[in-house]
């Protein structure tokens, strides 16, 4: 049995038989990789609690069957507990996670991603909350899995957009379109040029300006009502952890 090792972020765990779990970890070699954790239940000895979701462990692992990994070891590198502590960083950590689940292939190694999600992870433990983050986090993301929406020309008539001009986005073309394109995009709705400016800057930064970035309320009312929609309209479904980010604010 051939021992490897590797760093991922716990996603997802499940309960399996009486006391295995089944794991889903993002991992730098690996992307994402579901895995086994046998007696993990029963005995605390070799996983002890590392294995929660935002967990970032270093596990040892040998291949198993049906795509499955086998967890043999999983050492803290860090617990990210302090997520746990605030409802709030709760949900918005949750999205993160459920996006990356959701959105990524098995074993499809993005180092860039991986280092997006222990980011973010990292920012939601370390410093307050910033409505700033998960817009961040959803424009980059969507950048890394070749959903990068265009927003400086149009997206139907590749003209380049006036700039500091309104616009309209549309999810089904992929970003902006024109004035005069936006009657063919139905359902496009309207977006100002400094939101489409503070996308384009969220895009370009080194990533770690992502805790000094700081949105207008506009742009951050207009990405929130924009890009968790555009998200899920790449995925072609809707995500639990929205619906339940949603119910929680909207009480
Ligand atoms: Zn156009």
């Amino acid at each position: 049995m051939h021992l490897r090792k590797t760093d991922g972020v716990v996603l997802h765990r499940t309960d399996f038989k009486e006391s295995d779990l089944i794991i889903t970890l993002y991992t730098a070699d690996l992307g994402k990789v579901s895995g086994i954790a046998k007696g993990a239940k029963r005995s605390k000895r070799r996983f002890v609690n590392n294995l929660q979701p935002f967990s970032y462990i270093r596990i040892v692992y040998s291949e198993g069957r049906g795509g499955l990994i086998r967890l043999d070891e999983a050492d803290m590198i860090q617990p990210f507990f302090r997520i746990s502590e605030d409802i709030s960083k709760v949900l918005y950590g949750s999205y993160f996670l459920e996006m990356v689940k959701e959105m990524t292939g098995e074993k499809e190694s993005n180092l860039q991603l991986f280092e997006l999600l222990v980011t973010f992870l990292s920012l939601l433990n370390d410093s307050p909350l910033r409505e700033e983050y998960p817009r961040i986090f959803e424009l980059r993301f969507l950048d890394l899995l070749g959903y990068r929406p265009r927003l400086t020309e149009c997206s139907i008539c590749n003209q380049i957009l006036p700039p500091d001009n309104d616009a309209w986005f549309s999810y089904r073309h992929g970003g902006a379109v024109c004035k005069r394109c936006q009657v063919n995009a139905r359902g496009a709705i309207a977006i100002s040029g400094e939101t489409l400016r503070a996308m384009e800057r969220a895009l370009g930064m080194d990533l770690a300006e992502a805790e000094e970035i700081r949105f207008t309320p506009l742009v951050l009312a207009e990405g929130k009502d924009i890009f968790p929609r555009f998200v899920q309209y790449q995925l072609g479904k809707g995500l639990k952890s929205l619906r339940v980010m949603e119910a929680v604010q909207g009480a």
